[in-house]
């Protein structure tokens, strides 16, 4: 099939290109999806896309006229298509349904680490030949309560690698894990309840219409004074203004994420001005006790080469006129 990958990265290509064999033509571009950019889509039989690009039902429209007809997603979230709109369409979607939750999990547990032991500020002194303890004070992660918002293939890394630290587990989800509970005691609880309790909330849910600003002012003031929030999952779970209060009020002692609900045309590149425009992003980025990475949780050796195969086996389903389980849309 002839492919355009839209938003390639370079640490991505190599992978692309092993995996496919020189089965498919791919053609990389830097470009993510968008009304600007669908029309580099001609003459193609296939795209491939990620996080950031969008494919709404006004941009499907246009894919569909230019006789696009598969979509094969290098994520495992798919909150960024209008897969009712793909449907109806008759294009065919798919996604990586599970890369390496480990990558993201490890990633969501190295922000907690470097927040609570304040790593960054610690390493910044020191780079100035200043090895003062002053405000470096954290707190034993073992025996503290760590709510983990979504048990499925993510959360429940989570949850072993929390166990592990000798924490309490709460849980919040719509399908609970009797694997979890037996293995590491994991404690459903409704999701106030859990933000009650909680020294650290780590969030791993989809990005829906019911998880949309889940985390915001109503449930931040039901939360710990002092609580960690670290969010791997999709930016706008959390209300941006809201989260920005609570830690300007004290009552969010720290947030680390790799996702931001704005992130679309600032991660993903090297634009200081498209960021500096963002307000809510400099203020959250000026605070000593926000730590932001760019949307890279899935950046692992192991994960990008499961990216990479399962993406060109996707594409190799099509070109058979086979299904693939990972499909997304029932066409
Ligand atoms: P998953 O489907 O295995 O797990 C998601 C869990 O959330 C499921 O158990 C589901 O029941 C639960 N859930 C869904 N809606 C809910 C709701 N309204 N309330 C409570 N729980 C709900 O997915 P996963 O592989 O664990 O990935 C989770 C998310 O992480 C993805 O959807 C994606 O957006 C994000 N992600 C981020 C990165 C990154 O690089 N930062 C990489 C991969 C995935």
């Amino acid at each position: 099939m002839k492919v355009l990958v839209y938003s390639s990265k370079k640490i991505e290509i190599p992978y692309l290109e092993k995996a496919n064999k020189e089965k498919h033509e791919l053609t990389f571009i830097k470009e993510a999806l968008s009304l600007k950019t669908v029309m580099l889509s001609t003459g193609y039989d296939a795209i491939s896309i990620f996080a950031a690009d969008e494919a709404n039902a006004v941009i499907l429209e246009k894919l569909n006229e230019l006789n696009i007809k598969h979509i094969t997603l290098r994520s495992a979230g798919y909150d960024n298509i209008d897969l009712k709109a793909a449907s109806n369409l008759n294009i065919k979607v798919a996604n990586v349904p599970a890369y390496s939750p480990y990558a993201i999990a490890e990633h969501a547990t190295a922000l907690l680490l470097a927040l609570n032991r304040k790593l960054i500020e610690s390493n910044k002194r020191i780079s100035n030949f200043n090895f003062t303890q002053d405000n470096l004070l954290g707190f034993d992660l073992n025996n503290k309560t760590i709510g983990i918002v979504g048990t499925g293939k993510i959360g429940s890394v989570m949850c072993k690698i929390m166990h592990g630290f000798g924490c309490k587990l709460l849980g919040y989800d719509i399908k609970e894990s009797k694997k979890l509970v037996n293995s590491y005691q994991l404690q459903y609880a409704p999701l106030k309840t859990l933000c009650k309790e909680a020294d650290v909330i780590s969030l791993h849910t989809p990005l829906t219409t019911e998880t949309y600003h889940l985390i915001n002012d109503s449930l931040i003031s039901e939360m710990k004074e002092g609580v960690i929030i670290i969010n791997t999952a999709r930016g706008a779970i959390i209300n941006t203004e809201h989260i920005i209060a609570g830690l300007e009020k004290g009552k969010i002692g720290a947030l680390g994420i790799d996702v931001y609900e704005k992130e679309k045309g600032v991660f993903f590149s090297n634009d200081s001005q498209k960021a500096l425009e963002d307000l809510l992003l400099m203020k959250l980025i000026a605070m000593p006790n926000v730590l932001i990475t760019g949307h890279h949780a899935f950046l692992t050796k192991e994960a990008i080469t499961n990216i990479a195969e399962t993406t060109i086996y996707n594409l190799n389903c099509w070109q058979e006129n086979k299904t693939t389980e990972n499909e997304l849309t029932n066409v």
